[in-house]
């Protein structure tokens, strides 16, 4: 399997080379749980995923034709063992107690540098899961906190406010669909307290109503750290979301086999 993450020195934007392997994750990794946790009636347990992302010893950074073999990490964290989506009966208590166990999951993961640029998405599938990716490509540096600026300028994109979170639409959006909700305090998710996470999961289970079609949710972090929670109609893939596109070509062999052919 080929796994590489490329850099484009003019759109400064990543591909990654990678057989993308169909089906359901969780179902195919079906007892092979590395950590599980009692949830409700049942339990929550964590499947880590090699499909994609594979540690590594190289390291990359921004410079000419620069390439890496796939680092990172990938794991899943299912609330069923069975390929079934209960997220939408969830109770704001309910969903709390899933926010706090991906802080604690970051957590545990935070002692190994898996990569920097962290996303965690819930994709409208069959089987209920969230999905956490850490990968070495470097989120774009803006001067200044790229969300306390969107925060101070959501002005007539604003949708809700409560007194520590604001909902607006982004001033770009790169989606049809696409809300931002934001702490208001420069705050990372993982600096998050019970509090917090609590009123958290009130606006997601506010906003999960929103749509008659189906809501893929993502928690990113900016450069600076301050985290947000994203909101989306329709299934998106997170490499899209940061920006990282996926091919399952790699150029060098691509070339090779238009050579081969013999018919230029
Ligand atoms: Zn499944
Ligand atoms: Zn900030």
């Amino acid at each position: 399997m080929i796994n590489e993450f490329r850099l484009d020195p003019e759109s400064l934007s990543f591909t990654l080379i990678t057989n993308k392997v169909e089906g359901c994750k969780a179902c195919k990794e079906k007892g092979k749980d590395i950590v599980s946790m009692p949830f409700r009636r049942d339990r929550v347990r964590v499947y880590e995923i090699k499909d994609d992302v594979q540690p590594s010893k190289y390291e990359l950074s921004g410079e000419f034709f620069k390439s890496s073999p796939a680092d990172g990490y990938e794991e899943v964290i299912a609330d069923s063992e069975l390929h079934e989506n209960k997220f939408k009966t969830y109770t704001v208590e309910e969903i709390e107690e899933f926010l706090i166990l991906i802080k604690d999951r970051l957590d545990s993961l935070a002692r190994y540098d898996l990569g920097k640029n962290v996303i965690i998405t819930r994709a409208p599938e069959e089987h209920g899961y969230f999905d956490l990716l850490m990968l070495p490509v470097p989120r774009k540096e803006t001067k200044e906190c790229f969300e306390c600026g969107s925060i101070k300028n959501a002005d007539n994109r604003e949708i809700y406010n409560t007194e520590n979170f604001l909902a607006y639409v982004p001033f770009a959006p790169r989606f049809d669909f696409e809300i931002a909700i934001a702490p208001k305090r420069h705050i990372g998710f993982n600096q998050c307290d019970p509090m917090l996470l609590f009123d958290l999961a009130g606006i997601i289970k506010k906003f999960s109503g929103l749509s008659e079609k189906e809501i893929t949710w993502a928690i990113l972090q900016s450069g600076h750290g301050h985290f947000k929670l994203k909101l989306f109609v329709g299934k998106i893939d997170p490499y899209e979301i940061l920006d990282v596109k996926r091919t399952i070509i790699n150029p060098d062999l691509l070339a090779k086999e238009i050579r081969d052919t013999k018919k230029l």
